[in-house]
């Protein structure tokens, strides 16, 4: 899958886990400030296992700190593929995140800052704007993730506890992403089992378990497909519509209003609106044809 491509997975995967507006899951519910910033968050998760070749949008996406990261990473993971690509590669990053959330900085005027998610989140964001065509320029990118990160740290430190979870499933969704397509991921590496003469000789199941070791169920087929596109496409919308709605249950919660009920009564008119577009449409389209 394309870098583009994964980042818009993450995004959405994180608006579906964490928010609570309607057609979402809830499953891990956050602030609206949780859910703006995990997106972005969860989308730049979503590019770091391509950290392990030169060629990746990550690689591109802020040179030249993003390829310093290529080169370490690709170089403890075997190469392009192979453990980034992997449950142990999740979990490594999970731990990294888990890690960088146990740093804090105490200051005299601001309390104890969380210096280490805050750090570790810059570089997902800065990745993730530039990914998502969010910032045109470097510098811009870097400034969003700046100002969005050091908000965070500054004003709302309890915030970061959700950044392990974004980064999981971030990681997550980029291996499955990946996994959609004909390479398929090495998910138990290091251990690389191999299948049977057999099965490597029966053409369908070969592509789910291929002779390298490789799990795949590649209904997308290779990386960059109009299929992979015609998959990705709906997600931005799905994406900026939750990110919309945090921005919109934020702002009305810091006006004073209670942002529930508002969205409720908004959702109830907005379902009003379009029963009464439904009945107008069929009657417009039915009334010719009966007279
Ligand atoms: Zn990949």
């Amino acid at each position: 899958m394309k870098g583009a491509h994964h980042a818009l997975c993450g995004a959405a995967a994180w608006v579906a886990v964490a928010s609570t507006a309607p057609y979402t899951l809830g499953w891990y519910p956050v602030s609206p400030l949780g859910v703006v910033t995990g997106a972005l968050v969860c989308a730049g998760a979503a590019l770091a296992p391509d950290a392990d070749h030169h060629d990746a949008t990550i690689a591109h996406s802020l040179p030249p700190v993003s390829e310093w990261v290529c080169d370490v990473v690709g170089h403890l993971a075997g190469g392009h593929r192979n453990g980034t690509h992997s449950v142990l590669g999740v979990a490594v990053l999970v731990g990294i995140a888990w890690a960088a959330g146990q740093v804090t900085v105490a200051t005299e005027t601001l309390g104890e800052l969380a210096a280490g998610a805050g750090l570790l989140s810059l570089l997902l964001v800065a990745f993730a704007a530039r990914a998502l065509g969010l910032a045109r320029r470097r510098l811009d990118a870097w400034a969003l993730a700046l100002g969005l990160a050091g908000f965070i740290t500054v004003a709302a430190p309890t915030e970061w506890d959700w950044l392990p979870v974004a980064v999981g499933l971030g990681a997550a969704v980029h291996i499955a992403g990946d996994m959609l397509t004909d390479g398929g991921v090495p998910l138990l590496w290091p251990w690389e089992p191999r299948p049977p003469r057999w099965w490597r000789a029966t053409p369908l199941l070969n592509d789910l378990w291929s002779r390298g070791g490789n799990f795949a169920v590649p209904i997308l087929g290779r990386t960059g497909s109009w299929r992979e596109r015609i998959l990705v496409s709906p997600l931005a919308v799905y994406a900026a519509y939750g990110v919309g709605a945090a921005v919109v249950v934020g702002s009305l919660t810091a006006l004073g209003y209670d942002a529930d009920a508002v969205m409720a009564r908004a959702w109830e008119a907005a379902g009003v609106l379009v029963g009464t577009a439904t009945v107008v449409g069929a009657t417009v389209l039915t009334v010719p044809l009966l007279t």
